[in-house]
């Protein structure tokens, strides 16, 4: 593929050098297919979060590795920047938290982000349902975020609900290879992006935190190298030949109960910079909503996404516990 006469536009494809057809199907969508696919379908999302900057430069290098013949492509790939809009104006959103608008909760507004989650949906969609129809093949999602605040634990995914399905030693060695060693255990259905693509199409899908938010230039890129090395390595090889399981390496956490904020007067008690996954002792007030406390009742039990502003009704913080690994079903 020479160099564009014009900028593309959405409909746009083209063919690269060794047979690689690229088709671009919206600002920040691009759907890749090389000539001989392998057995995976993998969507690699990142900016659902427009102000989260590590993996954009991370997806960003790696199409421009693609287009350039440096980095081969083995599977068929959708890389999907979430939200061009918010990331031009530096912020985690335009007017909604886009992680709270899949599986059809964008049908409740008419925000960018309503009308983005929708036809994220519907590239999802055609990603998967074009594939071949060859026997079997994997689905496979990884939603890269960073997060806003530290954390105690810098990297961990969000394992979506299983419905009682078992969870993947193949999935947390992956992942732990990419540096993410800690789990969080989702128990329920949500409405982030991760979950949609677990629920409505079948795919081992995650929410990947791979660290803080820095701006765009300023993110020290070797935190993510092995994340990188694997995501290269995902895309580009027939089979990844990981590392036996091996259940000393993971940290699994359950959540232990959400706190909504139900009044104007919410209020967390410990201060607005404090890491994920910080543990109080046991009879701490977390938080206070109006004339209800919350104290921490679990020895162990930490605190994750605390957010004292969020909309009456929403969550403000969710506390987890450690699960030891022998009680979960794996397979
Ligand atoms: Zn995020």
């Amino acid at each position: 593929m020479g160099a564009p006469a014009s900028w593309p536009e959405p409909g746009d494809s083209g063919e690269l050098d060794d047979g690689t057809r690229v088709e671009f199907w919206d600002y920040g969508v691009f759907a890749l297919t090389p000539a001989q696919p392998g057995s995976k379908d993998v969507i690699l999302s990142c900016a659902i979060h427009g102000n989260e900057t590590a993996p954009i430069e991370m997806v960003r290098d790696m199409l421009h590795d693609i287009f350039s013949g440096k980095l081969q492509l083995r599977q068929r790939t959708l890389f999907l920047i979430g939200n061009p809009q918010a990331i031009m104006i530096g912020k985690r959103f335009v007017d909604y938290n886009m992680n709270r608008l899949f599986s059809g909760a964008h049908k409740s507004g008419d925000t960018p982000e309503h009308k983005r989650a929708a036809d994220i949906e519907s590239y999802v969609t055609k990603f998967y349902n074009e594939a071949p129809a060859d026997g079997k093949r994997q689905r496979l999602h990884y939603d890269l975020h960073t997060a806003i605040r530290d954390s105690a634990y810098e990297k961990f995914a969000v394992y979506p609900f299983t419905h009682g399905g078992p969870y993947k030693k193949e999935q947390l060695t992956f992942l732990a290879e990419c540096g993410v060693t800690t789990i969080l255990l989702n128990q329920a259905p949500t409405t982030t992006f991760s979950y949609y693509s677990v629920r409505s199409h079948g795919a081992d899908a995650f929410t990947v935190e791979l660290g803080k938010v820095r701006p765009f230039g300023e993110n020290d890129m070797s935190r993510f190298a092995d994340a990188d090395r694997m995501f290269r390595k995902l895309i580009s090889q027939d089979q990844l030949d990981l590392p036996a399981f091996d259940a000393t390496r993971h940290t699994i956490f359950d959540v232990y109960r959400t706190i909504n904020r139900t009044q104007q007067g919410f209020r967390l008690n410990f201060p607005g910079d404090v890491a994920n996954f910080t543990e109080f002792e046991q009879g701490y007030l977390l938080a206070v909503d109006e004339s209800v406390e919350y104290h921490v009742e679990q020895p162990g039990e930490r605190i994750i996404f605390p957010n004292a502003d969020v909309a009456i009704g929403q969550r403000a913080l969710l506390t987890v516990v450690e699960l030891p690994l022998d009680q979960l079903e794996l397979v």
